[in-house]
């Protein structure tokens, strides 16, 4: 099935979505977008300028600052991003298809994908519905209570690796609380983007809460990010990107949570259960294309099971099914864009230059005709030094190293510029409770590959990010803390004023 031919005419030109309309298409720049399974151009989108970009914050202005969002009762507002999850449901297999054809990303793991997106409207719609505030009385004389307010006008910034389900929790987080916000997705990933952002609006969203503009980082998303209209600041994105939004931000005084790039040590202890530890490492590094932040993409493995481990590791890898991602059965599809595939196999000489050993992979997949197709890659880094070992190489790329015993393993686990996740495989309690409490990472999973509990804090130590997504790290956020004291009667107020 090629989904390029099932796009119609009148779907292919991504424009802005504004105040509950498409931009009318006028000049500006026009960038393809290309379906890395089939090298086609499959649409364009027309870059937002800086001039789109005033009006996009000007209607998400508008609607915090007069429009009903920010005025609703939690429950009318629960109501509106509940039909947003059924909308998002009904429209399954049309969102699934667009985003494969964005992304390459095999149909199977979008599927949960969009689930995700759903759940992500539900969850935040429930968490911000019961959100309670406190009372103090710290003086008998006084009540004071603390409320939670709508923060403003959110510029919110997406990657391209899981599209949907990345740009709906910063959606959902930040409208479900009464925000509003301008969304600049990435521009190689427009189209899924667009159809979740009018699906949105089918629901009912009151128009001018989620305004989307498109385009390149440095153009559109600068635009947005700098504009003095604009409260706080979402972003997903790489770690160097990340810099560069916040020093923006940051000249304008405005708060930013940053969810960036990873290094994550998976470390499998001559404890584990090595079956469940291949079975975890091998999901941990190549499922979504190797594409994923929290990737567990250095792999520490215990010298005294090194030998079996790599052994079956390297066979199981060698043996995921590359393919055509609309094949139920892929297990590896495309990665996103040239550019992208470019680099990372430019890692396989650097790791070769620096005294690694290259596994399996290191280059192109055969037997395509076109599609940016990458043979999971496996390297035997000298140590973790190497640059495959500190730099975030985001494609289907394994370093290993070896350790000898658990202290060296979570120094190696530290020694490393990021902190997102670890992922630690062991049948020892002692081992996996000292590895938990010293490894410095957001997050922490033992004997279970990526397993994201939405409710619980999400988010990176280090250059990993700033802040977390979550119940409550959420709340905190996308919400002003309001304190209001009242006194219960007539108070002695000291009396000035009266000498003359
Ligand atoms: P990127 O940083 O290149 O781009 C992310 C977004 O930022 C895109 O929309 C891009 O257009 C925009 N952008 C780029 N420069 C900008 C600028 N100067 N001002 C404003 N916007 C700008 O990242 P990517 O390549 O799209 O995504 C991959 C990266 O995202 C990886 O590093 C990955 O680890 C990270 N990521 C992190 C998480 C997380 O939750 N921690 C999740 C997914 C991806």
């Amino acid at each position: 099935m090629n989904i390029a031919t099932r796009l119609a005419p009148d779907r292919r030109l991504v424009t802005s979505f504004i105040d509950g309309a498409a931009a009318a298409t006028g000049p500006g720049t026009l960038i393809e977008v290309i379906d890395p399974a089939t090298e086609q151009v499959v649409g364009e989108l027309r870059e937002a300028d800086a001039g789109e970009v005033g009006q996009a914050v000007a209607a998400a202005r508008r609607a915090f600052d007069t429009g009903p969002w920010p005025r609703m009762s939690s429950d009318e507002r629960k109501a509106i991003l509940y039909r947003i999850r059924d909308v998002i449901l009904q429209h399954r297999d049309e969102l699934l298809a667009l985003e494969v054809m964005n992304t390459g990303l095999p149909v199977a793991s979008v599927a949960w994908q969009v689930s995700r997106a759903a759940a992500n409207f539900e969850m935040f719609a429930d968490v911000a519905s019961t959100l309670a505030g406190q009372t103090f009385t710290q003086d008998p004389r006084y009540l004071t209570y603390v409320t939670r307010e709508p923060k403003g006008v959110a510029a919110l910034i997406a990657p391209w690796n899981a599209p949907l389900a990345l740009a709906s929790m910063r959606i959902a987080t930040c409208i479900a609380f009464g925000n509003t916000c301008v969304l600049k997705p990435s521009e190689y990933t427009p189209h899924s983007i667009l159809r979740m952002v009018e699906l949105c609006h089918v629901a009912g969203l009151p128009n001018g809460v989620l305004n989307l503009v498109n385009g390149r980082g440095h153009v559109t998303g600068e635009s947005l990010v700098s504009h003095p209209g604009i409260d706080m600041v979402g972003f997903t994105g790489g770690s160097e990107t990340g810099r560069s939004i916040m020093a923006a931000a940051g000249r304008n005084l405005k708060p930013c949570i940053l969810e960036l790039g990873g290094k994550s040590a998976s470390i499998v202890f001559d404890s584990a259960d090595l079956d469940q530890a291949i079975d975890g490492t091998l999901m941990g590094i190549f499922s979504n294309n190797g594409q994923q932040c929290l990737a567990g993409s250095r792999i520490l493995i215990q010298r005294s099971v090194a030998d079996r481990y790599i052994d079956a590791f390297t066979r199981r890898a060698r043996a995921i099914r590359i393919g055509n991602p609309l094949d139920p059965n892929t297990e590896m599809g495309p990665l996103a864009f040239r550019r992208h595939m470019e680099r990372v196999l430019s890692f396989a000489d650097i790791a070769r230059a620096e005294g690694g050993e290259i596994l399996t992979g290191g280059k192109r997949a055969e037997g395509f005709d076109a599609g940016y197709y990458v043979e999971p890659t496996i390297v035997l880094a000298k140590d973790n030094e190497a640059r495959v070992c500190q730099e975030e190489i985001f494609g289907p790329f394994a370093s290993l190293v070896l350790f000898d015993d658990p202290e060296e393993a979570v120094a190696i686990a530290n020694a490393s510029a990021f902190g997102l996740v670890s992922y630690v495989w062991s049948n020892d309690l002692a081992v996996t409770m000292k590895a938990s409490r010293d490894i410095r990472a957001g997050t922490i999973w033992v004997n279970t590959p990526m397993m994201r509990e939405l409710r619980a804090p999400f988010g990176g130590y280090k250059e990993s990010g700033i802040g977390r997504d979550g119940m409550s790290s959420s709340a905190d956020f996308f919400t002003e803390l309001k304190t209001t004291s009242i006194p219960y009667g007539r108070i002695a107020i000291p009396r000035i004023g009266l000498g003359g």
